[in-house]
């Protein structure tokens, strides 16, 4: 493996932001912050309580269908092989294909990629859309490798999980340390396996392609987009104008960086962010754009010159109305919860916030957009790129806006509604409503033989 000292880093891979930003200023290893399956059990048990669905729908959601490993070899820029460890959970299919992201991280385990891909399965039961859920990726940093190595990685994993995916059975996207680009080597080589015949129609096997290779236009924006649409329509329950009120960002990836744009424009300032390597602030605002241009030339919000460097500590105390964590998993920890200023935590991230940091925030009286709803604009738009490679259209970036934003809504009314006529938090009444959909289908089918 590439060690620090013949780290080749490809400039484009890092001009082009990953589906999720990376991590968090201290780069706190991920094992040291508990198991994320275990929370993600612990949430589902919750909502199961609260909603009381049929035991053997229980039990049969409370772990995925398949657990798949691959250890595969690629052959490395200085000639030599290397061994990579490969996964993909599927978790469940009862909606429709499996569905969800591959991700590309050094500490990828197991019971991360299992609480992720039934994160899937609820996300995606939630918005009535007709797929299940899955997550994989390749345990390795990507910033430890050429484009060339990324790129034989990527087409090797591909190639080695063969039949394990496919356009009608499982279909990968983005995710940390991921890209459109991945995606694109990821179709093509899926392309290359199949039949001559048959190349055209499995253009779908992946989506959050780049547009010029099939992928949708609105794609790109579009979990940046769903947060703040949610965003939107939490402020407009709670009769709050979005007009000058001060945000944060942890994260300033893909999904940070595209809300960050989209609240600015709306007259919201953003006064503070961070990523895996610091964390910077300005209250008298700092430009997105500015900032994004800084990130494509160093890979980094730290030492951006128009805000000042703060610690972790100063950055979960900073005042701002709105708090968007969009970098990895298990930031919010009680001791964060218990120093944030907002009125809302909307998680643009996966799993950002503790279970016991959760209900501290509720008890303060601060509102949480959970995770399954916040982010879910993603895999909306993902649906659309599915249908549109499926019908061989290409609808226009204004029409996949509108779509997005009438789901995004309809689904954040619906969780309103729920939540308001059972007394539940935000997240429960997220779960209840896919458990729901999925008891129902269950019922319905019955359990084959
Ligand atoms: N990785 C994204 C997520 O966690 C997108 C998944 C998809 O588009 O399938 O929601």
């Amino acid at each position: 493996m590439a060690n620090d000292a013949d780290v080749k880093r490809n400039p484009k891979a890092v001009k082009q932001e990953s589906e999720e930003a990376e991590g968090d200023g201290e780069s706190r290893s991920l094992k040291s912050r508990g198991n994320l399956f275990e929370i993600a059990t612990s949430q589902f048990e919750r909502a199961l309580d609260a909603v009381g669905i049929d035991k053997e729908v229980r039990s049969i959601l409370a772990q995925p269908k398949n657990e798949l490993i691959i250890n595969f070899p690629v052959r490395l820029d200085d000639g030599k092989y290397h061994m990579f460890k490969g996964y993909r959970v599927q978790h469940n299919n009862l909606l429709g294909p499996f569905k969800g992201g591959m991700r590309y991280h050094q500490e990828a385990n197991l019971d991360e990629m299992k609480a992720l891909a039934a994160w899937m399965t609820y996300k995606t039961a939630l918005h009535d859309i007709p797929f299940g859920g899955a997550k994989g990726g390749v345990k390795a940093d990507p910033h430890a490798y050429s484009r060339g190595e990324l790129e034989r990685i990527t087409r090797r994993f591909t190639h080695a999980l063969g039949n394990n995916i496919g356009p009608e059975w499982d279909i990968p996207a983005p995710d940390v340390g991921t890209n459109e680009q991945t995606m694109v080597w990821m179709m093509d080589t899926y392309m290359n396996i199949v039949g001559q015949s048959e190349k055209n129609s499995v253009r779908r096997i992946v989506t959050g392609k780049s547009v010029t290779s099939a992928g949708s236009y609105g794609r790109r924006e579009a979990t940046g987009m769903g947060l703040v649409h949610c965003i939107s329509e939490w402020a407009h329950e709670r009769n709050f104008p979005l007009d000058g009120v001060q945000f944060i960002v942890q994260g300033f990836g893909n999904v940070g960086s595209y809300a960050a744009k989209l609240l600015t424009k709306m007259g919201a300032v953003l006064v503070g962010t961070g990523d895996y390597r610091g964390y910077i602030s300005n209250p008298e605002g700092i430009n997105p754009h500015k900032l994004q241009e800084h990130v494509a030339r160093s890979g980094s919000v730290a030492d951006y010159r128009g805000a000042k460097a703060i610690s972790r500590e100063e950055f979960f105390s900073l005042e701002g109305d709105i708090f968007i964590p969009a970098a990895l998993e298990l930031e919010i920890g009680e001791p964060e919860a218990k120093a944030l200023r907002c009125k809302v935590v909307a998680e643009g991230a996966n799993g950002p916030t503790y279970p016991a940091a959760e209900k501290i925030l509720l008890d303060r009286g601060i509102d949480v957009i959970p995770d399954v709803l916040a982010n879910s604009g993603g895999v909306v738009v993902s649906y659309y790129e599915w249908l549109q490679n499926k019908r061989s259209e290409r609808w226009d970036q204004s029409d996949v806006h509108q779509r997005l934003d009438r789901r995004m809504r309809r689904t954040f009314a619906n969780v309103r509604q729920y939540a308001a006529a059972r007394r539940l938090d935000w997240r429960t009444a997220c779960y209840g409503l896919a458990l729901e959909r999925l008891e129902q289908s269950y019922m319905e089918r019955g359990i084959f033989p």
